[in-house]
């Protein structure tokens, strides 16, 4: 078993332990890698986009550093396209990464654990199953949690078994695609997007549009109903003029409608067992299918350790992604402060990539650099109607802003060309993408 202080190498491992790789690999996902025994060591909490991007190009920043990655799950599947598996354009098996290329090919060791503890003066990690590991650097990955107490009558369970958020890919992306699918004819789905800051903005918005795109040639005299608790949202004009052009938005025919917080959108409360939700202003409506999208915050391994503020996010010195409240701890992802950028997997990805720089100077004992960031976001407003937002950020005033005139948002034209070719580079995009993050 391994030393409770520190990971060893593998080699160690087997020499120490007398084990063999089969006993070892239920615990460690062993990489084929031999470190120095005083080589530092960089834990990662989460083995996401932004956990398993900083993991890589900490590799390639240093090429001695020890790297450990905690995570529960064996494989990752990515919430990206998800939104294209409820309508059977892609199976969740194709959204679904081993971490095999980052232990064999980069020396990653990974731990499948959760983490339920930090010592912070020791430099500790705990786990669930009760492994101790000594860090030099922690870096914390751990995606979003959701404010169920928001809305009455909801809860974990009854998302997980009635009413799926599906913002985490899995289950709940299946239940809901279900769901959607199986309403009858002429059916009421109702959506609720979430307000504040959440992960992937445009994300329910291009999920009202596949599921539109759906119900044309399946259930065409069906509805989509979108309670806003905004008054607007990501990529507002593009939406909008992709659904009139699709969908008839606007006519008295449309598959979509959309009610905006003014118009009384903010749904407070859902009762699965009557299928209604209630709006802020006391309005029931009945629905066939419902897809509520929780608030959300920081990860609860984040929250736990103390690592947020009053926002219920990671402050974090913009420059380097070290945490505002802890040294040598360093949050990367949805989980973080991050001003202008969006919480995509395309900002988890370059983040990781400006702390795994700074991490690398700071453990040779030099000053980091000052951070560059891009992002790019495609949605899909049909399956051949591609939009997308992207900008390149700088931090100014020790914020992240975008910098120049660099932010902008597909030009709304009337070339139907632009748009399919939009949806081609999004499919591009997205290979590439996993690839930089997995492969
Ligand atoms: C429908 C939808 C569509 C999207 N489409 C896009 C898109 O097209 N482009 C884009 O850029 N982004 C997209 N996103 C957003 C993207 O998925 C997230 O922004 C991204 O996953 C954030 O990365 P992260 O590392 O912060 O969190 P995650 O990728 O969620 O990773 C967090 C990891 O931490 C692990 N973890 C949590 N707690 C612990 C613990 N205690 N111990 C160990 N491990 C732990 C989890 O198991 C998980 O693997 C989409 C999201 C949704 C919901």
């Amino acid at each position: 078993m391994p030393n409770n202080s520190t990971i060893l190498s593998r080699r160690e491992l087997l020499k120490s332990a007398g084990l063999g790789a089969l006993a070892l690999s239920g615990i460690f996902g062993a990489s084929h890698r031999a470190y120095a025994k005083n080589a530092q060591h960089v834990v990662v909490i989460g083995g996401g986009i932004g956990g398993a991007t900083f993991a890589k190009y900490m590799r390639f920043a240093d090429a001695d550093v020890k790297i450990t990655v905690i995570e529960p799950n064996k494989e990752y599947i990515t919430c990206l396209r998800t939104n294209d598996v409820m309508v059977d354009l892609h199976t969740l098996d194709e959204l679904t990464f081993s971490y095999d290329t980052l232990r064999n090919n980069y020396g990653i060791q990974f731990l499948f654990d959760s983490v339920s503890d930090v010592d912070f003066d020791k430099k500790q990690v705990r786990t669930k199953q009760g492994e101790k590991l000594s860090y030099d650097k922690l870096v914390v990955s751990p995606g979003i949690d959701f404010r169920f107490e928001d809305y009455e009558g909801l809860s974990a369970e009854i998302a997980n078994t009635q009413l799926p958020h599906a913002y985490k890919a899995g289950p709940q992306t299946l239940l809901l695609r279900d769901q959607v699918q199986s309403m009858p004819q002429g059916g009421v789905f109702v959506m609720s997007p979430p307000a504040g800051e959440f992960r992937c903005p445009p994300g329910p918005y291009e999920r009202a549009s596949m599921f539109a795109e759906w119900m044309q040639r399946h259930n065409p005299t069906g509805k989509i109903l979108i309670l806003d608790p905004k008054n607007t949202h990501s990529k507002y004009g593009p939406f909008r003029k992709g659904w009139e052009r699709l969908y008839g938005f606007g006519t008295d025919n449309s598959m979509i409608d959309w009610l905006a917080l003014d118009e009384g959108g903010k749904v407070t409360q859902v009762d699965p067992k009557r299928k209604l939700v209630k709006t802020e202003n006391g309005t029931e409506i009945k629905y066939d299918a419902c897809n509520v999208i929780p608030n959300q915050r920081a990860g609860k391994i984040a929250q736990h350790l103390g690592l947020t503020d009053a926002s219920e996010w990671c402050p974090v010195n913009r420059n380097t992604f070290e945490s505002e409240i802890h040294q040598h701890v360093y949050v990367l992802g949805d989980s973080t402060i991050a001003d202008a950028m969006p919480k995509s997997g395309n900002a988890a990805n370059t983040q990781a990539k400006v702390a795994a720089k700074a991490i690398a100077a700071e453990l040779k004992g030099e000053t980091p650099g000052n951070a560059i960031f891009s992002n790019v976001c495609f949605s899909l407003v049909g399956s051949r109607y591609g939009i997308s937002i992207s900008a390149i950020y700088e931090v100014r005033d020790g914020l992240i802003k975008p910098k120049g005139q660099s932010a902008g948002v597909s030009p709304i034209v009337d070339s139907p060309a632009q748009a399919a070719l939009e949806a081609v580079y999004q499919k591009n995009w997205h290979r590439t993408f996993v690839k930089d993050v997995f492969g």
